[in-house]
């Protein structure tokens, strides 16, 4: 049997594409074909997956909502596991809330508000999943996930499921064990505290308007294109070297918040990797300090 029919047996046939365009599946609108792509229920399925992979020397990629991804316009010459929607559940027990890896941070922060519990505002205007938040160690105002998670339960690259504690997975800045691939993260538990419905509102509501006001929302894009260097901030040292406004073709740095940069609405993959060297050029050359790109770069440029 061809590799297509089997991971249409693993996945099921509805939750199986080829040549599927990638920019429906990243925040930046852009990205070439995937040759195939499935999306999982359970891990059972992830690891047949990745079984298959094995077996047919098919390279395979993890996506969750896509919100930190650059596909090349190329597209990717494999099989995109998508752990979205179908891995999305999510529980409530006393002040742990366990989720699948596919669950929206948003609908996690919903959730939390609804059953009164407090510390997971600062993650809930993150438009990625909880396992994509795990992986980079995702954070805003100061807090980040390695502040609430419990555990993780991850399919590690020998295909075994191991139950993660917080402190084994090397939490920091946008960084942990899972970063350079090889995991597929399951579930995960955070724990959050007792709290009080208008605050815990409130508190989310005004972290909705900070983002409104400092970030170009009304543009496709992958959030703070770079990481913060030591002791600085990114955006400061593209805007002091004169780059707001400036790109190449259509992705430029956006002239709201240099930290960003964004789809003007025509963009190609190359078009935002060119952006992202100019960046880094023009910061080496004017400031003398090296940015290095946050986002995920996948695929030929
Ligand atoms: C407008 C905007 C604002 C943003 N603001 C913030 C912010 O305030 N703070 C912040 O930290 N980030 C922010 N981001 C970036 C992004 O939302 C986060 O990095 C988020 O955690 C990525 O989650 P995702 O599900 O979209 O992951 P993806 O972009 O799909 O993937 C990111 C990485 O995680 C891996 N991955 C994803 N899911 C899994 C899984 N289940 N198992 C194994 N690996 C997996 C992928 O392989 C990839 O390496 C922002 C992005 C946008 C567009």
């Amino acid at each position: 049997m061809d590799f297509l029919s089997r991971i249409k047996e693993i996945a099921g046939i509805e939750n199986v594409f080829s040549n599927e365009r990638m920019d429906k599946h990243t925040t930046f609108r852009v990205g070439g074909p995937a040759r195939y792509m499935a999306a999982p229920s359970d891990e059972t399925q992830i690891n047949a997956l990745i079984r298959l992979c094995g077996e047919y020397e098919v390279p395979y990629y993890i996506v969750g909502n896509g919100s930190n991804l650059l596909v090349s316009d190329k597209g990717y010459d494999g099989l995109i596991i998508l752990i979205g929607r179908n891995m999305s559940d999510i529980s409530v027990c006393g002040d742990v809330i366990s989720a699948g890896a596919g669950a929206l941070l948003s609908e996690i922060g919903k959730r939390a508000l609804n059953e009164r519990l407090t510390g997971f505002e600062f993650a809930s205007g993150i438009p990625g999943t909880l396992g994509g938040a795990c992986v980079m160690n995702a954070g805003a105002y100061g807090k980040e996930m390695k502040d609430v998670l419990i555990s993780v339960r991850a399919i590690t690259p020998d295909g075994d499921v191991r139950d993660f504690q917080a402190e084994e997975l090397g939490l920091g800045y946008r960084q942990s064990i899972f970063i350079d691939g090889g995991y597929a993260i399951i579930k995960a538990d955070v724990r959050l505290m007792p709290g009080s419905y208008s605050e815990i509102s409130e508190k989310m509501a005004e972290l909705a308007r900070r983002r409104r006001e400092k970030q170009p929302l009304e543009y496709p894009s992958a959030g703070s294109t770079f990481k913060r260097p030591e002791g600085m901030f990114a955006g400061q040292l593209i805007e002091q070297s004169g780059l707001k406004g400036m790109g190449v073709g259509g992705a430029c740095v956006s002239e709201k918040h240099a930290g960003f940069i964004v789809n003007k609405g025509n963009a190609t993959a190359k078009d935002i990797y060119d952006t992202i060297q100019l960046a880094v050029q023009t910061v080496a050359k004017k400031q003398g300090v090296k940015i290095e790109p946050e986002v995920r770069i996948i695929g030929e440029f």
